[in-house]
């Protein structure tokens, strides 16, 4: 593999080339809209480029692109698994097309597609009610926060503070603040869980919920979720567990039973719908429960033998977003869990354990694991005691053919790499990565500075990363007139 950008269209351009084999349409002059003299007659510095070009220098850009479609992908905690293509194609049925201001009647089916998922999701969770509606994980903790503060807010007990422990996903402090809270963050301990005694030391009347991560973002399992739900809840705090990782204990526990009063689903990762391409996502919402009636609006209803939709709310919450949400992420992953079955969501969580230990216990010889405890659907392992860093292992990898995994994160880990390798691989796959891995620590032992020149295969090399955020540049121009 050795990818080059494609020659830009500019550079390509010759004086008098088409890419059109049509003339130009005969628009009759009073149909125009525009005046005469508004009309562009050229455009300035267009590539003069033949039909076959264009179509080469486009295909030859999407061919650049890497995706779950094209190879392994595990980048830890954002479970990017395959995404069955029976999802799309139902998704993409022509009969789901339909006005969100429809009359009610007619779409008795689609609000059927949503109830249906609403259930499944209660079914798998133990939550007593579900909104479809935020668009995304982050969206959904956010929303979730709010039906804690509201109901804290009505019971006449507001509260002021967030606790989270410091191995959590950055949008949970984020969202915390967005929704008014102040945050506080408190130590897991060397077992990379949170304690209850360290709980209880950060505990007033002050602290509205534990945002809690379950399996948390080590990959590993927070077996004292239910004393500290006791324990919150005999201090009037809720339990908000962060749901993100669901694909690791789906059919296995349920969150509702271990005491959570709201979580957040991401259906963009446990529920096998694409994402990572900036596609739309969806964060469902459930609670136990006492927080039903704080829950946003639209709320989707079944009475008689009727669908209908209530855009009032006993409580007053407000909606969290326009309609109902992102419809079609709904579908696919009504589709993905119909096509599963009861019986196969369990092994989706087994597989998904099974793969991230066979990949732990393949690397544990040769990278180090700053956490013993046991790992469920991912490993995170950290680069001490490497002639290399974790940035330049992932550089190289790219020179493989692969993704690499998550790098720098949990914070907690010095040089962490978090790997998720999900369910849907095979063995075969995953030792192909472990080869590469083990390859890639070889060459970092003979040769350190090689490796760290890595990649050699890709179109462009190391990047200035900070300065490719702080210094956007959206629109190529011709060198001579690039000013930002
Ligand atoms: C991905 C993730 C989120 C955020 O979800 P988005 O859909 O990306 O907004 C929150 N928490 C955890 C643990 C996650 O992995």
């Amino acid at each position: 593999m050795n990818k080059q950008l494609p020659e830009l269209m500019f550079l390509k351009s010759r004086d008098g080339k088409e890419g059109c084999s049509l003339s130009a349409p005969e628009i009759a002059d009073d149909l125009c809209v525009l005046a005469a003299d508004k009309l562009r007659k050229d455009i300035a510095d267009f590539p003069q480029l033949s039909e076959v070009e264009i179509v080469r220098h486009y295909t030859n850009l999407a061919h650049l692109n890497y995706s779950v479609d094209a190879g392994f992908y595990p980048l830890g905690s954002c479970t990017m698994k395959y995404n069955p293509k029976i999802n799309e194609k139902i998704a993409n049925q022509p009969e789901w097309n339909a006005h969100p201001y429809s009359p009610i009647h007619l779409v008795q089916g689609n609000l059927e597609i949503m109830k249906s998922l609403e259930e499944l999701l209660m079914k798998i969770t133990a939550m007593a009610a579900f909104t479809l509606t935020p668009a995304a994980g982050a969206h959904g903790e956010l929303t979730g926060l709010r039906v804690i503060r509201d109901y804290l807010t009505d019971k006449g007990d507001a509260r002021k503070i967030v606790l989270i422990p410091d191995s959590a996903h950055g949008t949970n402090p984020a969202s915390s603040v967005l929704c008014g809270y102040q945050t506080k963050e408190i130590p897991s301990n060397e077992n990379g869980i949170l304690e209850v005694e360290t709980l209880k030391k950060h505990l007033d009347k002050d602290v509205a919920a534990l945002m809690i991560t379950n399996p948390n973002t080590l990959g590993i399992f927070e077996k004292n979720i239910v004393e500290i739900a006791r324990v919150l809840h005999e201090n009037g705090s809720l339990l908000y567990m962060d749901g993100a990782n669901m694909n690791a204990f789906m059919g296995i526990a349920k969150p509702g039973d271990l005491g959570a009063d709201v979580i957040h689903l991401n259906l963009h990762k446990t529920f096998a719908t694409p994402h990572g391409g900036g596609g739309p996502g969806s964060g469902p919402v459930g609670v136990a429960k006492d927080l039903v009636k704080f829950l946003p609006v639209p709320i989707i209803t079944h009475e008689g033998k009727e669908y209908k939709v209530r855009y009032h709310n006993e409580s007053g919450s407000n909606r969290v977003k326009n309609f109902y949400g992102n419809f079609l992420v709904i579908i696919r992953a009504l589709v993905y869990l119909l096509e599963l079955g009861k019986e196969n969501i369990r092994q989706v969580a087994e597989d998904a354990v099974l793969n991230a230990n066979y990949i732990r216990k393949k690397l544990e010889p040769y990278l180090d694991l700053p956490y013993k405890s046991k790992s469920l659907h991912e490993v995170i392992f950290s680069d001490k005691g490497l002639t290399v860093k974790t940035l330049d292992i992932a550089k190289r990898i790219l020179d493989y053919g692969m993704h690499p995994f998550t790098i720098y994160f949990p914070l907690i880990v010095h040089g962490a790499m978090m790997i998720e390798p999900t369910e849907t691989e095979s063995k075969e796959t995953l030792d192909q990565f472990i080869d590469i891995m083990i390859k890639i620590l070889d060459e970092a032992k003979k040769d350190p500075a090689f490796v760290q020149g890595a990649p050699y295969s890709t179109p462009v090399t190391r990047l200035d990363e900070v300065m490719a955020a702080k210094q956007l540049i959206l629109r190529w121009k011709p060198a001579a007139t690039q000013t930002n």
